[in-house]
């Protein structure tokens, strides 16, 4: 495992826990090198993230339905090529912090969080839909609530860099090595 902080592959592991039943074990690792702890979850691969549904259902994560969900807000924007992709992989990332389940509203909040900070079209967009709108006073409302929080895109807005929090957490999905 390759320590997060200095990129050395030498770690002893201090202490090993299965979550979530068996399916996920999380492990405590404290590296050879420059002696930093860090945190490592391992999911069998076989063992898909579940998104519940806000009516119960569960459906499996779909990398694919997000990118499309965030590629059509950002249409004819003028938004780095690779940005949408940039903000799918950050996401994904960040739910790996969800082991087995992650509620919906969970990567709808993630998505307009990020997308406000990169263009307010495509915010805008992606909430109409995730938030289903009922009628034009609805679209109004997020509209004003954007004015009054004053919120400006950054212009040199990155998604995935220069985020600290996400090195310290390193996760790892397991390939074929069993759990038991
Ligand atoms: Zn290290």
């Amino acid at each position: 495992m390759k320590c997060p902080y200095c990129g050395n592959e030498q770690d002893r592991v201090l202490d090993s826990r299965p979550l979530d039943g068996a399916s996920v074990i999380r492990r405590r690792r404290v590296c050879q090198s420059c002696h930093k702890r860090f945190t490592t979850y391992e999911r069998l691969e076989n063992v898909p993230l579940m998104v519940s549904k806000s009516d119960g259902r569960l459906e499996t994560f779909s990398r694919e339905k997000l990118r499309e969900g965030i590629s059509r807000a950002c249409e004819k924007r003028p938004i780095p090529a690779d940005a949408v992709e940039r903000l799918v992989s950050e996401i994904e990332y960040e739910l790996q912090d969800y082991l087995m389940q992650v509620p919906s509203h969970v990567i709808g909040e993630k998505v307009l969080q990020k997308l406000l900070k990169l263009d307010h079209v495509a915010y805008v967009r992606f909430a109409s839909v995730y938030r289903q709108f009922q009628d034009a006073d609805a679209f109004l409302q997020e509209l004003e609530k954007l004015k009054k929080a004053g919120v400006k895109p950054d212009p040199d807005f990155h998604p995935g860099r220069g985020r600290k929090s996400l090195k310290l957490k390193k996760a790892v999905k397991v390939k074929e090595e069993a759990v038991g």
